[in-house]
């Protein structure tokens, strides 16, 4: 059962991914060469506080796991859900990709940035800008009357075309009262396959590539999640309300 947001709730999801989307900036102005991903987990703290945010991740349950930290920060081969540690610290050349989600007024936002930290190798910079468009593509394909697949197929279409990896066990998901609704929403897929897309559904759309294989491993920590050959990978993410006309992206940033 996909939820359909009334008008009301369609006020306080924009409500949401705005302050979703001012706390994910503010974090990411900090990114630079020296600062470690325990550094960036506080001022996401901070942020959060200041702007009536709480964390969907801290305290997420997985298993018999809970997540530490604020928000999830990956760097270079870690894929998503990098914890916050002071002994991952940014190096020039490094990627991270910041990840937070949060509830606010009882509805939730959730989007993800792929950072570079000064100077990085081209190909690297080349995946960052594919996942990105794909991540567009996908937004686009998220019309009323349309399927889950469209979305699915716009963003695959970009990796395949770019001779990159689509990670299969991560997905995209609807998005609400909680972080995880239904319906999945792969980066993989079938345009005309899966659930019809209608008014008032938001959905959370990320892509994630890899510039070799897309097999996953996951760390001993039980979390992190990263690419079994090493090679590099980005993720980009937004929250999307599918509308009567085009999509609405909830967690763009408003200047
Ligand atoms: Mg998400």
């Amino acid at each position: 059962m996909i939820p359909i947001k009334s008008p009301a709730e369609i006020e306080k999801m924009r409500h949401a991914g705005a302050i979703s989307a001012i706390v994910l900036d503010e974090v990411c102005r900090h990114v630079a060469a020296g600062v470690s991903t325990a550094d960036l987990d506080d001022l996401t703290r901070d942020a959060m506080r200041r702007h009536g945010a709480e964390s969907t991740t801290l305290g997420f349950r997985s298993e018999k796991r809970i997540f530490p930290g604020h928000g999830c920060f990956s760097i270079n081969d870690e894929i998503v859900h990098g914890l916050p540690s002071k002994k991952k610290i940014l190096a020039e050349g490094d990627i991270i990709s910041i990840d937070l989600a949060m509830r606010v007024d009882g509805f939730v936002g959730d989007n993800t940035r792929t950072l570079t930290v000064g100077t990085v190798r081209a190909e690297v910079l080349h995946l960052i800008a594919v996942t990105q468009k794909a991540l567009e593509a996908g937004i686009n394909a998220a019309v009323s009357g349309n399927h889950v697949g469209h979305i699915s197929a716009a963003i695959q279409r970009l990796a395949d075309e770019n001779g990159f990896g689509v990670v299969r066990e991560l997905v995209g998901h609807g998005i609400g009262r909680e972080m995880h609704e239904e319906p999945a929403v792969p980066n993989y897929g079938i345009a005309g396959y899966g659930p019809e897309l209608r008014p008032g559904m938001t959905l959370a759309i990320e892509p994630m590539f890899t510039l070799g294989v897309p097999k996953i491993v996951v760390d001993p920590d039980g979390w992190t999640i990263r690419t079994a050959d090493g090679k590099w990978s980005a993720h980009c993410e937004h929250t999307v309300l599918i509308t009567d006309n085009l999509p609405e992206v909830l967690t763009l940033l408003k200047n």
